[in-house]
């Protein structure tokens, strides 16, 4: 006589009814959530006497028939118990920065190893612009994080969301509809206090070939990227003062800080990240005042063929909302 082993021994949970004398992965699974649910059973992958014990009780207890095998309703049942912990990261409506150092995402619980998690990331109309997946290594939180990008390119401005999708996602339980998030490019680089700037000599232009925008605040509060990236320049120059000019990984443009309080321990090709402090406001080099002056130069950037423009409406809106 042949006995035909069916592939079932490695079932996802779920797939089918579990019941006294199986074994495999799902059957550990089902065992570790009649744990969870306050039903103790030890997680060995064997459908035994216990297990059925704990079926049993556990199908009294939520009015189920009690016979003490699982149907497929009664997995999903079971599992709905224990919604995946589907956090997005923060609340609804929460600012989240291109290239900053935290990133919308969302994770999931998985019982087993190998679980494949996918997420989709959607924009305000509903439209999918992103897929992520990841398999898990291991029982535990898997966490899916989107870094902002369309393909190559930085996602419009916007309102997206993620979360969980359920293509693939099996062994975890259920799913829940996460917030949405407001997403930019920029942040408003003096974290306190400032104002955008006094008189005509304090814009682009003012002044003798004035190339930036003059904002005033304390010597000491704290500047930071408006837009992260790479460290094209940190030095001295006796008319700038101390300072900093990053080339923006998501525009390639230059991104230029000057008069900054102190010498930076930034170095040529260090990564900051959007919203990193980098510097403080002081008035170093020809300086009237604390104030921080501030550049955006086009690609191909600060004295490199780019052309310096005039920031201020930028500032202003990143002034707006951070
Ligand atoms: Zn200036």
């Amino acid at each position: 006589m042949v006995l035909l082993v069916p592939a079932v021994a490695s079932a996802a949970f779920g797939d089918r009814p579990l019941k006294m004398g199986m074994h495999g992965k799902d059957v550990s699974v089902l065992q570790t959530l009649l744990t969870k649910a306050g039903f103790r059973t030890a997680a060995d992958g064997e459908f035994g006497r216990a297990t059925r014990r704990s079926a049993g009780r556990w199908e009294a207890a939520r009015d189920r028939e009690v016979n003490g095998r699982m149907s497929r309703p009664d997995l999903r049942a079971l599992r709905r118990e224990f919604p995946a912990r589907s956090e997005q990261t923060g609340p609804v409506g929460e600012l989240m920065l291109f290239g900053a150092a935290r990133r919308p995402g969302v994770s999931a619980e998985v019982t087993e190893a190998g679980a494949e998690v996918s997420a989709v990331v959607a924009d305000e109309t509903g439209a999918i612009v992103r897929t992520l997946s990841r398999r898990a290594q291991a029982p535990g939180t898997v966490k899916l994080t989107w870094n902002g990008r369309i393909g190559k390119a930085p996602a419009p401005e916007g309102s997206y969301l993620v979360r969980l999708g359920d293509g693939a996602l099996r062994s975890s339980a259920g799913t829940e509809p996460p917030g949405a998030f407001e997403f930019r490019h920029h942040v408003f680089p003096i974290v306190g206090r400032h104002d955008l700037g006094r008189n005509g000599a304090n814009r682009f232009g003012g002044g003798r070939g004035h190339q930036g925008q003059d904002m005033f605040a304390k010597c000491g509060t704290p500047v930071r990227a408006a837009q992260g990236g790479t460290v094209e320049y940190a030095g001295y120059h006796s008319a700038a003062g101390n300072y900093i000019v990053i080339r923006g990984s998501g525009d390639g443009e230059s991104y230029v800080y000057m008069h900054l309080r102190d010498a930076s321990s930034l170095t040529k090709g260090d990564k900051v990240k959007t919203g990193e402090r980098i510097a403080h406001v002081g008035q170093t080099g020809r300086a009237d005042g604390c104030h921080l002056h501030f550049e955006l130069w086009t690609r191909p950037g600060w004295y490199k063929g780019g052309k310096a423009y005039d920031p201020l409406p930028k500032l202003r809106e990143w002034d707006s909302y951070s």
